[in-house]
């Protein structure tokens, strides 16, 4: 049912809260809740991410924004559920996508101001500082949240930690089937660690 809303209607979830203004993050900090299609996060396309990662419920974002001066310090938490290719027999596994973050908006400083303040040496890395600029007042929640989920995303899933994986020598499935070239690779490992250690030990 979550699937089929989200293929029917994947452009009803409008992109209204993703940009709040400063003076929106009340007093005692500002909840908020996103529910986003995959599909409006581009910047999953341009990493040809959407390719590799098939999300199969919508993303849910809960986050918590607290105003302090002009910074705006953001706590939040996501979660999704994806299919991906296991990294082992390459077949699809569908996992629970769950996050917790955290970033600081700041406000844009430009770089002849920067360059005029003698005193700033250091050029601050914005994204390992966990820092997300904004401008005229203006908090845009899409790029920081992208790349929280893109950050989420497991590196090498597995479809189980018992996955055997791929014969390297036939590309038989060994979750499903059983090979004859088993005990030859095994084989041919061991003489090459044989190789390796002799060597090494010649020197
Ligand atoms: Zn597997
Ligand atoms: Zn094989």
């Amino acid at each position: 049912m979550v699937e089929a809303l989200f293929i029917l209607f994947p452009f009803a979830l409008e992109l209204r809260f993703m940009r709040l203004e400063l003076d929106d993050i009340i007093e005692g900090g500002l909840k908020q809740e996103l529910t986003c299609a995959a599909s409006e996060f581009t910047g999953l396309i341009e990493m040809g991410l959407e390719a590799e990662v098939g999300f199969v419920a919508p993303i849910q974002f809960q986050l918590r924004l607290q105003r302090l001066g002009q910074l705006v310090e953001v706590d939040g938490q996501l979660s999704s559920r994806v299919t991906l290719a296991c990294g082992r027999c390459l077949q699809a596994c569908e996992e629970d996508l769950s996050a917790s973050f955290a970033f600081t908006f700041t406000p844009y400083v430009a770089e002849e101001q920067v360059a005029e303040d003698e005193d700033v040496e250091v050029e601050l890395d914005t994204d390992e500082l966990g820092l997300v600029y904004y401008q005229d007042e203006c908090l845009d929640l899409m790029q920081p949240l992208q790349d929280q989920l893109v950050m989420a995303l497991p590196i090498s899933p597995i479809c189980s930690d018992q996955c055997k994986g791929l014969c390297p020598e036939c590309g038989c499935n060994l979750n499903i089937d059983k090979c004859q070239c088993e005990k030859k690779v095994f084989n041919n490992r061991f003489s090459a660690l044989a190789g390796l250690e002799i060597e090494s030990s010649e020197k």
